[in-house]
């Protein structure tokens, strides 16, 4: 809250700006499953669900305790195999959006397997909730310079919304550098809310969340946040179940520096995130985009 006193010494109370909050709703081992090698006894959707039911119920009791909707980009195949949960998050009054299919990068598919995946999981995740699914975000933020068309799919099969895009060149599986840091519309319509970077040494270094929140100091996420708020620029913060409640598989044969990045600070999630849910403001991204003008009032 910010507090500013006027000439007439009264006090004002000004609710600060709000930013998206965006959950990414997948299993550990599924998350990891290109990235690393996965035992695929993990990857059966059974263990990811048990995971992922015990870690949502501590993610949505937090936002009850906060007060706080957020946007939950399910992979679609969870509204097949645990389709209550997909209804438990809508009913619970957040936005839900759509993940892919199975967690499949984009950059290693065909337009033609993309849109198929890409229908049947915005129709099982729509069948579950019984709303209209209408964002994005691509496994691994797998939309770069090299698959636009992708963009043109999301349009051809009914979203309206993107949030894949990160704008850098520091990462070996994602990023498209040059495109702009706030909201904005693609030359088909599409709205794009890019995940937020912040500007070291002449790089884009992202700050949004997932690993690198668990990597940086949790005062980096705060100030950044709480900085862009009083700039009235809206910002997306994503995070995992897995990072917040405490349901993860221990993968095997991992190489140090990897288990590193995988389990940082991974226990000290719900702490850590209650934290961020105390110091800033966050909404959907319907209702961001809606406040914004880039999405008509309808769309939510
Ligand atoms: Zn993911």
């Amino acid at each position: 809250m910010v507090t500013r006193r006027s000439p007439a010494a009264t006090v004002m109370t000004e609710t600060p700006l709000a930013h998206a909050l965006t959950i990414d709703v997948e299993g550990f081992a599924e998350s990891h499953a290109e990235s690393v090698h996965v035992d695929p006894a993990l990857l059966e959707p059974a263990a990811n669900d048990r995971e992922i039911r015990e870690n949502l119920a501590v993610v949505l009791d937090l936002l009850l305790a906060h007060g706080c909707r957020a946007t939950f980009f399910f992979l679609g195949r969870i509204a097949k195999s645990a389709p209550d949960l997909v209804r438990q998050v809508a009913e619970a009054g957040h936005e839900v959006a759509c993940h892919s299919l199975y967690h499949r990068r984009i950059t290693g598919q065909t337009p033609e397997e993309f849109r198929m995946d890409l229908a049947e999981a915005k129709a099982r995740l729509e069948d579950s909730c019984g709303r209209s699914v209408i964002g994005f975000r691509a496994p691994d933020f797998s939309i770069g310079a090299g698959n636009r068309w992708a963009l043109d799919e999301l349009v051809a099969c009914g979203f309206s919304y993107d949030s894949s895009v990160v704008p850098t060149a520091l990462h070996d599986v994602y990023g498209m550098p040059g495109v702009p840091h706030g909201i904005f519309h693609w030359p088909n319509g599409l709205v794009e809310f890019p995940l937020p970077v912040i500007r070291v040494l002449g790089q884009n270094i992202p700050v949004g969340g997932g690993g690198y929140f668990r990597l940086y100091p949790l005062r980096v996420t705060l100030s950044y946040f709480q900085r862009e708020a009083r700039r009235g620029s809206p910002r997306v913060f994503y995070i995992h179940p897995y990072e917040i409640g405490p349901a993860a598989p221990r993968l095997r044969g991992l190489p140090v520096t990897r288990r590193f990045r995988h389990y940082v600070r991974l226990r000290q999630g719900r702490k850590r995130f209650s934290h961020v849910l105390d110091a800033v403001r966050f909404t959907t991204m319907s209702e961001i985009l809606v406040q914004a003008g880039a999405l008509p009032r309808k769309a939510e």
